[in-house]
């Protein structure tokens, strides 16, 4: 992929799942890694296996619901390691049931993550991009906030709500030659997603009926989207902005 060399690239939720293996592609393409994780010992483990494989990686433990915490952690990340030129908001949480049984303590928590963890870490790295005149921002939603999600209603407004947010934002900042887009993964096969549908008979259900749903019969592995997500920030994408990719073996196709 063209351009990515010693690039500074921030990654949010880096030490698991889908995060983990963003890390794992920027680094085999030379870029110099973030991993910001609310998992510390998380994210520590992922850069050490970079640093180990001959990459160059630093962790950083943040909450990305925590203002405070993500403008320090930010500072910390152009202070060691350079400025930001690669943002991908990454970090998700959600835990699955019907809209009626949430109350407003989860609704909070859902929204705290996914839409004010994503407010943050724009807030934080847009202004330093905008100075510079350049830089990618690469927003992780889902193909919930295209086709909906059964048991996930607040995460599906969330990542609605980033969706839209990332179009705005690429109106408002093309002037500044910084470029947002957004991958939708499918159900994906991480720890998230084993969460979500939970041990029962029904999460259960729910995992075989995903793999039956998506065209390639099988759900999506963390090393899929990575690919994706390395193409954008790439100079291969310099002129494109404002759009949706899903990365979900066909289980959603928008036109
Ligand atoms: P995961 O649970 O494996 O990893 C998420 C990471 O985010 C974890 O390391 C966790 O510690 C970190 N995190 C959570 N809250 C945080 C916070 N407040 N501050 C900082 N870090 C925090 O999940 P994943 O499946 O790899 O999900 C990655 C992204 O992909 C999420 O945005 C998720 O919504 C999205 N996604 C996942 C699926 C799927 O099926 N797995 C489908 C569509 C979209």
């Amino acid at each position: 992929m063209r351009g990515l060399k010693d690039k500074v690239v921030i990654v949010t939720g880096g030490g698991s799942g889908i995060g983990s293996a963003i890390c794992t592609r920027f680094c085999e393409e030379g870029s110099v890694v973030a991993v910001l994780d609310l998992n510390g010992p998380g994210a520590e483990a992922k850069a050490a296996a970079i640093r180990a494989a001959g990459g160059r990686a630093k962790a950083f433990q943040v909450d990305i619901s925590d203002q405070k915490m993500v403008n320090a952690a930010v500072a910390s990340v152009e202070r060691e390691l350079g400025p930001v030129d690669v943002l991908v908001n990454n970090a998700g949480w959600d835990k699955a049931g019907n809209f009626l049984d949430t109350d407003k303590t989860l609704w909070e928590k859902v929204v705290a993550i996914n839409l004010y963890g994503p407010l943050n870490m724009h807030h934080a790295v847009l202004k330093g991009m905008s100075e510079r005149g350049r830089g990618r921002v690469i927003n992780i939603a889902s193909d919930a906030a295209r086709v909906g999600s059964s048991g996930e209603s607040v995460y599906s407004f969330c990542k609605g709500g980033l969706v839209a947010f990332t179009k705005t934002l690429a109106r408002e900042f093309a002037s500044k030659q910084i470029n947002l887009n957004v991958v939708c993964p499918g159900p994906t096969d991480t720890p998230m997603l084993k969460e979500v549908c939970g041990d029962s008979e029904l999460g259960q259900k729910l995992y075989e009926g995903f793999k039956r749903a998506i065209p390639f019969k099988r759900l999506g592995q963390a090393e899929d989207i990575p690919g994706a997500v390395a193409f954008l920030a790439s100079d291969d994408a310099a002129f494109i902005t404002g759009q949706v990719l899903s990365v979900s073996g066909g289980l959603t196709m928008a036109g």
